[in-house]
């Protein structure tokens, strides 16, 4: 099994929809244990009870920590209390974003200074800080793999995505200048940039059933792609098989991004 022996930490975990629950099915099943965080308190028990219907053949213990993804001293207080529990882990994916429903409902060109902010700071600045305090606190093993969630948003102007376009292209620069710095202590940091799935999240996207529809028909592969599949090539890049890729954007998206028209 591909992750055998290895932690895994789940950040973004909201609903049995969520792509982070696509990944913890694949981690779990090829091998990982699996640590989780979410978001408020108020989740905390639909989160939990959630987890416990991940496939644990070993019977570890699953169990979810609270984590403000807006907060230093909350993503700081949250991989405390993991290190103290688990001790190092080695990977961990980030599977937040968010942003305020007005900027993604008006004209990208109306967008406050407060909501491109917002935006950037939960879905973007928030893996510098993950990143950042999780190496302050030797949180992470060698060989460890941080992966981040993205979309085709960020190349190119999509109706609808408007300021979270471009929060996803600082995630995927970010995603470049961690790996750089990174790298020197042999942690990789890639991206997945996943085709469109109905979330909780993609719920606020304007005409987002539409946009499932365009992949269907102009994608190589016909068909829009599961959480079970961007999962598994997340397992893909928290292994051993991908350790000499770094820096990356990988696309899971039935091929949608390599047409031109
Ligand atoms: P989701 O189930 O709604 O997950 C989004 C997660 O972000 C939720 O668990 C949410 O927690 C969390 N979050 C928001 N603000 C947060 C904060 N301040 N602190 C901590 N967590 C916070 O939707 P999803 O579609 O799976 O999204 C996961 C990732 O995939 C996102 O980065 C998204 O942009 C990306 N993505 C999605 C698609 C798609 O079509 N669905 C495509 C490509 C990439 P709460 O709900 O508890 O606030």
């Amino acid at each position: 099994m591909l992750l055998e022996g290895k932690k895994i930490l789940i950040m973004g975990i909201r609903n049995k929809w969520s792509i982070a629950w696509g990944v913890a099915n694949s981690c779990a099943e090829n091998g990982a244990q699996v640590i989780f965080t979410h978001n408020t308190a108020e989740s905390a028990e639909k989160v939990n009870a959630l987890i416990q219907e991940l496939p644990n053949p070993n019977g570890f213990t699953v169990e979810s920590f609270q984590c403000d993804a807006g907060s230093d001293q909350s993503i700081q207080e949250c991989l405390e209390n993991i290190k103290a529990k688990y001790g190092k882990v080695d990977g961990i994916l980030h599977s937040i974003a968010h942003a305020n429903t007005e900027d993604l409902r008006n004209d990208f060109y109306k967008t406050s200074r407060e909501g491109y902010a917002h935006a950037c700071d939960i879905s973007a600045y928030s893996l510098v800080a993950t990143a950042r305090i999780a190496k302050e606190i030797d949180l992470l093993n060698e060989n460890a793999s941080i992966v981040a969630l993205t979309y085709y948003g960020a190349e190119k102007a999509i109706d609808g995505y408007n300021v979270m376009g471009v929060a996803k292209a600082a995630l995927e620069a970010s995603i470049r200048y961690l790996a750089m710095n990174l790298g020197k202590e042999n942690i990789r940091v890639n991206g997945i940039s996943a085709g469109p799935i109905k979330t909780l999240s993609a719920k606020g996207i304007k005409d987002f059933n539409s946009i499932l529809d365009i992949v269907e028909e102009k994608a190589p592969l016909h068909r829009n792609v599961t959480t079970r599949e961007v999962g598994d090539a997340v397992t893909f890049l928290f292994s051993n098989m991908s350790s000499a890729i770094t820096g990356e954007i990988i696309h899971v998206d039935s091929g949608y991004s390599i047409m031109g028209v």
